[in-house]
């Protein structure tokens, strides 16, 4: 994208880097700036496997948006950290078999606040909406008008987390935070989460993580019991919380740990 492209979006910043823009470049995508490229190499210098680990990420998302509508009857998602567009987006995969799904996607990042016209082209059956918000504030996002007219919270939700909860530090207690999300849900409701790791490759990780953080970010890895954590006493879907290319995988995986996140899905009691 060119600079010239968005001269009036406020609040996007092309001289500090983000991470929606730095994931979309791993994903091959042209909403990003000379600034993101930047710390998504040096990311890259310390993981060569970084774009593939993107896109086994995001065809989790695809698998879980699946399985979440197919298997466990949601037909209602609340999609925290949503990334700027990358079809097909999580409505489309669930409206594909349920065209009635309801989805509301949440992120805090101003490029994608630009996208989110693209975000709400929904089923005529069903609805997508976008709501401006940061996770660290569970409350705003809630309370918003915009949730309460798309989700019934009286009806399972499937909460989705997908590669955001790194970009929180341990001091903003993201636990607390997904705990307030979690309890706003009722029975029945589903949780996914993938977050990276340095169990299955500490140095390389921490040397991405050194990367980011050198260039102003907040990026954390966290090991399976803090990834386990955030599922509360919700019980995990079958496989568990695993290394995200072995759950569910659409074709057999020769090197599961080659992309360092855990994933899992989980169903509230
Ligand atoms: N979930 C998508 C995109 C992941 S990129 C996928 O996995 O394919 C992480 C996203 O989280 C970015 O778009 C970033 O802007 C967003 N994000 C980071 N911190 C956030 C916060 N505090 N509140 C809401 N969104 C946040």
């Amino acid at each position: 994208m060119n600079t010239s492209d968005i001269p009036s979006s406020p609040g996007v910043n092309i001289n500090v880097p983000h991470s929606a823009r730095i994931y979309d470049y791993w994903l091959g995508g042209k909403d990003n700036f000379a600034v993101d490229r930047a710390v998504g190499e040096a990311i890259i210098q310390a993981i060569p496997g970084m774009k593939y680990m993107a896109g086994e990420n995001r065809k989790f998302v695809h698998r879980a948006a699946r399985d979440l509508v197919a298997k466990e009857g949601i037909r209602q998602f609340l999609d925290i950290g949503t990334g700027i567009p990358t079809r097909p987006n999580l409505h489309e995969i669930a409206q594909q078999i349920a065209p009635s799904t309801r989805v509301v996607y949440v992120d805090n990042d101003p490029i994608v606040l630009v996208h989110a016209r693209a975000l709400m082209i929904s089923d005529p059956a069903g609805r997508s909406e976008y709501i401006a918000a940061d996770i660290r504030k569970p409350r705003s996002i809630l309370d918003d008008p915009a949730l309460r007219e798309t989700l019934d919270l009286t009806q399972p939700v499937g909460l989705t987390l997908i590669a955001i909860l790194m970009l929180l530090a341990d001091t903003d207690d993201p636990w607390t935070k997904v705990a307030e999300l979690r309890d706003a849900l009722p029975s029945g409701s589903c949780l996914a989460i993938t977050h990276p790791t340095a169990d299955f490759n500490p140095a390389e990780v921490d040397a991405a993580v050194a990367a980011a953080t050198g260039a102003g970010m907040t990026l954390v890895a966290r090991n399976r019991e803090a990834v386990e954590r955030f599922f509360g006493d919700w019980e995990l879907l079958e496989p568990g919380l695993v290394p995200v290319s072995a759950w569910r995988p659409d074709s057999k995986v020769e090197n599961p740990e080659a992309a360092y996140y855990w994933a899992g899905a989980a169903r509230k009691p």
